[in-house]
């Protein structure tokens, strides 16, 4: 097992002599590595790798690809504090609660489920009128884009059912995480056979966009922005890329007049604080009924007061800085706006602009309006607007007026209640009395601007393969 030391070595080593550049802890601003950074040609060569190793893997058995993934699932977990101590380094996320020691458990998860979800022939019609049955055949090479949120765990939704269905992959990670995912394939590598798993460390305007322009590349897989997704539609159109988008979202909680404030508080909390705001399926606009409005905020002030932020490896701290500062430039123009606007800072809203790290203190605005950018444009980050309604239907057409619809939220005493308000919802997920909590068997995506396809589960298995019928 490696050291944290050993690890980030071998990682800077994979730099050789290209173009590098240097990596700084969002908390501190310390450098902690060199990053490779390549470009389009080594992008055809990791395609060229990738389409050498897809025959011998799409020829293996389901069996032997499940008992290599298990196996990489074992490497991940045996070098998990080397890699959680990197991942808390580079992206900022601190060791402990919901952050990096939980996302690369959740690579475990995820790896594990990939391999262990059942997915059998199914026979379509076996009577009088004929025999039919479906497969599900490899694509070939699928195209992974991931983002700088989760950059490990959300590599592995895409790396790992990929390589279950008999695809080989090639990898691009978010310029800011690179270090990170080069750790994990590294790590993976160790146990999978030669080209089935590359990753191209470069920019996504080069790097990125060549690989969705590539013929060679028969799926892409991407989580990120939106203005990125769309790009993504047009530079894979001509070759009829089959795509997979989860984009992203700006998830609107409804808190009914029914609730305990002091129940559903730490849940809230969670739910649009977690890795600090930067989730794509957190809480990011709260509605709350009239009646029970300034408890709910009270209560939630409670909690977030409790929640320590700081640099990452020290313990206690559970919230960390924003990755980059072009994120921390995002929050900061939306807060001040909101401030400006009139709306009521309950909490934060006042970040020290000289120190080192991106950090933006946990903010809560309440009294916002409707339609202020805070509530309109995605935040990404540790500030959340809440909003006063009195007509439960103005809160639904509230929640459903954006183009993006990843997920959402009901908060009720009457489940029956909430899961009728659900259906009213366009999201891709409507959780009831809490937010966010993901599965590696329950398939997640977006609607409308949120994206297309769904990952996890069965479903997520069949959207990484081609679908064949044999029929008579
Ligand atoms: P992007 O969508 O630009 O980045 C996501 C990934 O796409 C990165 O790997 C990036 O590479 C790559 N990429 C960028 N341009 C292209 C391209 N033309 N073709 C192919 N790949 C490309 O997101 P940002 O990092 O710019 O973040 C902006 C906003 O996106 C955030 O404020 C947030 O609102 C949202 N976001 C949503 C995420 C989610 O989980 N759904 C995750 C991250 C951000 P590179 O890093 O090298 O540019």
């Amino acid at each position: 097992m490696s050291t944290y030391e050993q690890l980030l070595a071998q990682v800077v080593a994979t730099a050789g002599e290209g173009e590098t550049r240097e990596v700084f802890d969002p908390a501190t601003g310390d450098l902690i590595g060199i990053a490779p950074v390549q470009g389009v040609a080594e992008l055809e060569a990791a395609i060229d790798r990738a389409e050498a190793a897809q025959p011998a893997w799409a020829a293996l058995s389901d069996d032997e690809r499940i008992a290599y993934l298990n196996r990489a699932a074992d490497a991940i977990e045996a070098a998990a504090e080397p890699l959680a101590e990197l991942l808390s380094r580079e992206q900022g996320k601190p060791l402990n609660g919901p952050n990096a020691r939980f996302e690369v458990g959740g690579c475990v998860a995820w790896t594990r489920a990939a391999a262990g979800t059942p997915l059998p022939v199914e026979v379509l019609i076996d009577d009088e009128s004929g025999y039919a049955e479906m497969h599900y055949r490899p694509i070939g090479v699928v195209g992974a884009i991931s983002p700088w949120n989760w950059p490990m765990m959300i590599s592995i939704w895409q790396i790992a059912p990929s390589l279950r269905m008999g695809n080989t992959v090639v990898l691009k990670p978010a310029e800011t995480t690179t270090l990170s995912v080069l750790a994990l394939v590294k790590v993976m590598n160790e146990v999978l056979p030669e080209g089935v798993l590359n990753i191209v460390p470069g920019p996504g305007r080069t790097v990125g966009d060549a690989l969705t322009r590539s013929p060679r590349i028969g799926k892409i897989m991407f989580t990120g922005s939106t203005p990125t997704g769309k790009r993504i539609i047009e530079a894979s159109a001509p070759n009829v890329t089959r795509l997979t988008l989860e984009l992203g979202g700006n998830d609107a909680g409804i808190v009914l007049p029914d609730v305990d404030p002091k129940e559903i508080a730490e849940n809230l909390f969670w739910g649009a604080f977690i890795n600090t705001g930067q989730t794509c399926a957190a809480l990011k606009r709260l509605y709350v009924h009239d009646d029970v409005y300034d408890e709910v905020v009270e209560e939630l002030a409670k909690v977030a007061a409790n929640m320590p932020m700081g640099v990452g490896l020290e313990d206690q701290n559970v919230l960390g800085p924003l990755q980059n500062k072009a994120q921390f430039d995002i929050v900061d123009r939306l807060v001040e706006s909101a401030k400006s606007s009139g709306a009521r800072v309950v909490m934060g809203g006042d970040p020290d602009r000289d120190q080192p790290g991106y950090f933006y203190p946990t903010t809560l605005i309440a009294d916002i309006d409707a339609h202020q950018d805070l509530v309109l444009e995605e935040q990404f980050g540790p500030a959340l607007p809440i909003i006063r309604y009195s007509d439960v239907d103005e809160a639904v057409k509230l929640a459903n007026e954006l183009e993006v619809g990843l997920g959402a939220s009901v908060w009720s005493s009457d489940r029956d209640k909430a899961r009728e308000l659900a259906a009213r919802i366009q999201a891709g997920t409507v959780w009831i009395n809490s937010h966010g909590g993901l599965h590696p068997m329950v398939p997640f995506g977006g609607a409308k601007q949120s994206g297309y396809g769904r990952e996890f589960g069965t479903l997520g298995l069949k959207a990484v393969a081609e679908p064949q019928v044999v029929s008579g």
